[in-house]
């Protein structure tokens, strides 16, 4: 069995940045757009006569997609080939980091139904090869990881396998069919995160979620003949919980606890991504929080890794649009 076939090249971050567009809240409240993307690569802040204002006005990255621009092109133009880094063997994850609000979830849903159709493509255009895809998904909250295909609501156990590595024990995987079956348990997982829920709004800020596809395929001539080769691989799609919680500080109880374990997780990927984009060498703390742990053979090595940044344009997000900027400046 061919685990994390080598891509060949130490690949940098991939930091593309998606501005959406106002909302009609905040059009009919008179909000402002303060920033807009000058060409393919740069985003810009028109409010540079705002007092007070000390930092830069112009930020590039290796893409940057407009307001107007559909989840279709930013899939095509930024994350398909990493996706579909997946059925060469090669171990990949897709972030989308941002503020609540800022467009993760709309961005990570149709990143991963576009990504699962050229799958079923591929798997289509090669009858020579056998394949199994497999489908699960996670929810990490306060340092807590659920299964979101079970109803069953016991958190799972992280266990380092020497051979497979970390390992989420009983974690339910379903073998994906089809494109009806995929809309089934996306929706099943939709459902599992609202459970108990009297604010989604609350606990989706809070929440990091996994959606993790693995591959496995084999060549057909050899099925059966135990000298097959096994290629197997994961991309991860992960919606992070809204990056405001890395900054914020509550007074005291659940909340501040909370507020700790996000920070942490939301912290330590920070750190490992920006070590990772710095050349991958030395101590990687990935140990230091549930979400680097688990996601760790898909992160740095040979995995190959890409995070779409997302900005509100209003002028009331100002800040928190600026520290997204921060992060994505770190990760590139
Ligand atoms: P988050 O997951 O970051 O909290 P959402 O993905 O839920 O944010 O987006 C907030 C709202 O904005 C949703 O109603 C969503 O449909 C809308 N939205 C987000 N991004 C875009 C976009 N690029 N184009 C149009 N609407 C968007
Ligand atoms: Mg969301």
């Amino acid at each position: 069995k061919m685990q994390g076939v080598t891509s060949g090249c130490e690949e940098k971050i991939l930091v593309l940045v998606r501005l959406r567009p106002l909302s009609e809240k905040e059009i009919s409240g008179n909000e402002s757009a303060d920033w807009e993307c000058i060409n393919d690569t740069t985003v810009f802040y028109r409010n540079t006569l705002r007092e007070g204002s000390t930092f830069p006005s112009a930020y590039t990255f290796d893409r940057v997609f407009r307001g107007d621009c559909a989840t279709k092109q930013v899939y095509e133009e930024g994350a398909r080939e990493i996706a579909l880094s997946v059925v060469g063997g090669i171990n990949s994850s897709i972030f989308a980091y941002g503020q609540t609000s800022s467009g993760k979830t709309y961005t990570m849903v149709g990143i991963t139904e576009y990504a699962v159709a050229d799958i079923f493509d591929y798997i289509q255009m090669h009858e020579e090869r056998a394949f199994v895809l497999k489908f699960s998904a996670i929810e990490i909250y306060n340092e807590i990881v659920r299964d979101l295909l079970s109803t069953d609501n016991t958190p799972l156990r992280l266990r380092d396998d020497p051979e497979k590595g970390p390992v989420l024990e009983k974690l339910t995987e379903e073998t994906l069919q089809d494109w009806g079956h995929l809309k089934e348990l996306l929706s099943f997982c939709e459902a599992q995160r609202q459970v108990g829920e009297t604010y989604l709004n609350e606990k989706s800020s809070r929440s990091h979620q996994i959606i993790r596809l693995t591959m496995e395929s084999s060549a057909k001539e050899f099925l059966g003949k135990g000298n097959s080769t096994t290629l197997s691989a994961s991309v991860n799609f992960v919606d992070l919980a809204g990056s405001e919680r890395a900054s914020q500080v509550s007074s005291a109880g659940v909340r501040l606890k909370e507020g700790c374990h996000i920070n942490r997780s939301l912290l330590t990927l920070s750190t490992v991504i920006r070590k990772l984009s710095k050349g991958k060498h030395g101590h990687i703390n990935y140990r230091d929080s549930k979400l680097t742990r688990i996601l760790q053979p898909c992160l740095g090595g040979n995995a190959r890794t890409a995070v779409v940044c997302t900005l509100s344009p209003a002028r009331s997000h100002v800040e928190q649009t600026r520290n997204t900027l921060l992060f994505a400046c770190c990760a590139k």
